[in-house]
C-alpha cells in the first residue's frame, strides 16, 4: 500500500473505542455518526466506517459500499430536519486536501440558497446546541 498507515490514536479512532464522548445520531454494525463539533452550518454531521482506514485512498471497497447508503439515509435525514435548501457532502484525503482527522469520515452538511458556509475547522459549537441539533436529526430517521 502506498501512503502512511492508519494510526488508531486518532480522535475518531477515540470516538470509536468510547475514550472521548460524541453527539451520536446513528450506529450499526459498522458505522457510526455524529455531529460535527465545529459545524459549517448547523446540522453538519460525520459519517464514519468502523473498520479503520486512514481516507478513501486506503479503504476496502467493501468497507464504502456498506457506507454510502447510510450516508445518503443521513444526507436526506438532515435535509428534512434543517428544512435545508441544499446538501455538501465532502471528503478529505490527506493533509494536502485539507483532511486533518486520518480515519475516514463523510461530512454532511446542510446549504441554504444564499447562504455562505462557515470556516472548516473553526469555531467550537455549544454542547447543547450539538445535542439538540442530534436530537433532531434522530427524530427525522425515526420519522
Ligand atoms: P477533516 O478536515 O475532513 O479531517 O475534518 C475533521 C472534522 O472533524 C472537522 O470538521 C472538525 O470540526 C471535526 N472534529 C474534530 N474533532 C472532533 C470531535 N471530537 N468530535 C466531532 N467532530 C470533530
Amino acid at each position: 500500500m502506498s501512503g502512511q498507515a492508519y494510526d488508531s490514536n486518532n480522535i475518531f479512532g477515540k470516538i470509536l473505542r468510547g475514550e472521548i464522548p460524541c453527539h451520536r445520531v446513528y450506529e450499526d454494525a459498522d458505522t457510526l455518526a455524529f455531529m460535527d463539533v465545529m459545524p459549517q452550518s448547523p446540522g453538519h454531521l460525520l459519517v464514519i466506517p468502523k473498520t479503520p482506514s486512514r481516507n478513501v485512498l486506503d479503504a476496502d471497497p467493501a468497507v464504502l459500499s456498506k457506507l454510502m447508503p447510510i450516508v445518503q439515509k443521513l444526507a436526506k435525514a438532515a435535509k428534512d430536519a434543517f428544512e435545508a435548501d441544499g446538501i455538501t457532502i465532502t471528503q478529505f484525503n490527506e493533509p494536502a486536501a485539507g483532511q486533518t482527522v486520518f480515519h475516514l469520515h463523510f461530512h454532511i452538511v446542510p446549504r441554504y440558497e444564499g447562504a455562505a458556509l462557515k470556516p472548516h475547522s473553526g469555531q467550537m459549537e455549544d454542547n447543547g446546541v450539538l445535542a439538540a441539533n442530534a436530537e433532531k436529526i434522530i427524530g427525522e430517521l425515526g420519522a
